[in-house]
């Protein structure tokens, strides 16, 4: 789950990590009157969305007075911000975060994710902050510093020193900043976060060290430990495919293309999300539909699927283990009537390959049935091959 920088940083407050004054505001007048109230000769006005790279994209805008706060947040509400992290659609900016101008000395890049490899917490940084990481990462990756954090002891004081010093801290802020990622740290253990993000971490002209941006995601399956994350929830920012999806119990995730897969199993899921692009289609979605077959599901999921005309073709590809073939053929052809506004053709064509217990009757169930557009396939790759030539020629 994500939340706002604004969000983010009230969270940084409450753990001590130095951040800039500052609050939210979802109406013009809101942040003319919580500029007033900073009081400060300069006044940032950013554009709060769930994705990085507004700096470039005109999100963060420089003011020196209340009126000129006023004159970018009429600018900003509203406004769609197209970010090398929105896609080409970009995102609507509903709230803005009015704060505090820093006067930056220099920009630093930090964060902790967490690294499978290592199953450990890294912390990583660089001296090249502010700019995309992912850059300095592919062109520049020795100018990136990793600790590799262990979980019993903790962010060992050493490795912070070690890392200010590798990043080149001026000395006169060394342990401002070791106390700030001692700091961070507690916040990465603390709220379950799967990401903590500090770009650009700055030390001021007056040698304090500030988190100036700060992005924290949180590990889903831990938030029933973190009700007070929860309510941060801002759904204007999520996918509604994705939020019907999760209240359905669909394992459901939009990957923006035109070929939708309905499978069951994680593992499996990916695979066939992998087939797809193999054979040249672009995959609608990741969705597990977990080991059941009731027609009520399989039509939710082929709802969500089509819905806004997203899917132009659907690959159906179910090992059937616990769950006979037989009973997901006969789910496919429920959902299908339940679906399609004459209850004999669906929309879309749906290739569908069935592998499993009693397979043999879950073919001919589905060779059998009065629906059209329901093509039975034998193999994965030959599934995958019809459905993509089938989406291709829909669309020619
Ligand atoms: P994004 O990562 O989405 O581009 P940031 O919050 O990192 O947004 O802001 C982009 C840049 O704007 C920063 O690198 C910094 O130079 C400047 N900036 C952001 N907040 C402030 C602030 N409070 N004071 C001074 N400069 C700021
Ligand atoms: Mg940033």
């Amino acid at each position: 789950m994500n939340i706002h920088e604004y969000q983010s940083k009230e969270i940084l407050r409450s753990y001590g990590v130095h951040v800039p004054d500052g609050k939210p505001a979802f109406t013009v007048e809101e942040a003319v009157a919580n500029a007033k109230a900073l009081a400060t000769p300069v006044i940032v006005v950013k554009a709060q969305i769930h994705a990085g790279g507004r700096g470039k994209a005109g999100g963060v805008k420089i003011a020196k007075s209340a009126d000129e706060v006023r004159g970018y947040a009429k600018e900003l509400l509203g406004k769609t911000l197209v970010t090398h992290q929105t896609g080409p659609e970009g995102k609507k900016v509903g709230r803005l975060l009015i704060e505090a101008g820093a006067s930056i000395q220099k920009e630093y890049y930090l964060s902790f994710v967490v690294d499978r490899q290592t199953a450990r917490i890294v912390m990583m940084g660089s001296e090249e902050g502010g700019v995309e990481i992912e850059k300095v990462a592919a062109k520049t990756p020795e100018k990136i510093y990793k600790e590799y954090i262990d979980p019993v002891i903790g962010l060992a004081p050493f490795q912070a020193q070690r890392m200010a010093y590798a990043i080149h801290i001026p000395a006169p802020a060394i342990r401002k900043a070791t106390a700030l990622m001692q700091g961070l740290y507690k916040v990465m253990i603390g709220k379950d976060c799967s990401q903590v993000e500090i770009n650009p971490l700055v030390v001021t002209a007056e040698d304090d060290v500030i988190a100036l941006d700060a992005k924290l995601n949180f590990d889903d399956s831990a938030l029933f430990r973190h009700p007070d994350i929860v309510a941060l929830r801002d759904e204007t920012e999520e996918d509604p495919k994705e939020r019907e999806a999760a209240e359905a119990g669909l394992n459901y995730v939009n990957l923006g293309g035109d070929v939708a897969c309905m499978v069951n199993g994680a593992g499996l899921a990916m695979a066939t999300v992998d087939i797809i692009k193999h054979y040249g289609g672009e995959p609608a979605n990741f969705l597990d539909v977990g080991g059941d077959s009731e027609p009520e599901k399989i039509a939710k999921a082929f709802r969500i699927m089509l819905e806004g005309g997203q899917a132009k073709g659907i690959f159906v590809n179910i090992f059937g283990g616990i769950n006979r073939c037989d009973n997901i053929a006969n789910g496919i052809i429920e959902a299908a009537k339940i679906i399609s506004p004459d209850g004999k053709s669906l929309p879309v064509p749906v290739v569908v390959r069935l592998e499993g217990t009693k397979v043999k009757e879950g073919r001919a169930i589905l060779k059998n049935t009065p629906i059209a557009n329901v093509f039975p396939a034998a193999t994965m790759e030959g599934g995958a091959e019809e459905i993509v030539k089938r989406v291709a020629a829909a669309k020619a």
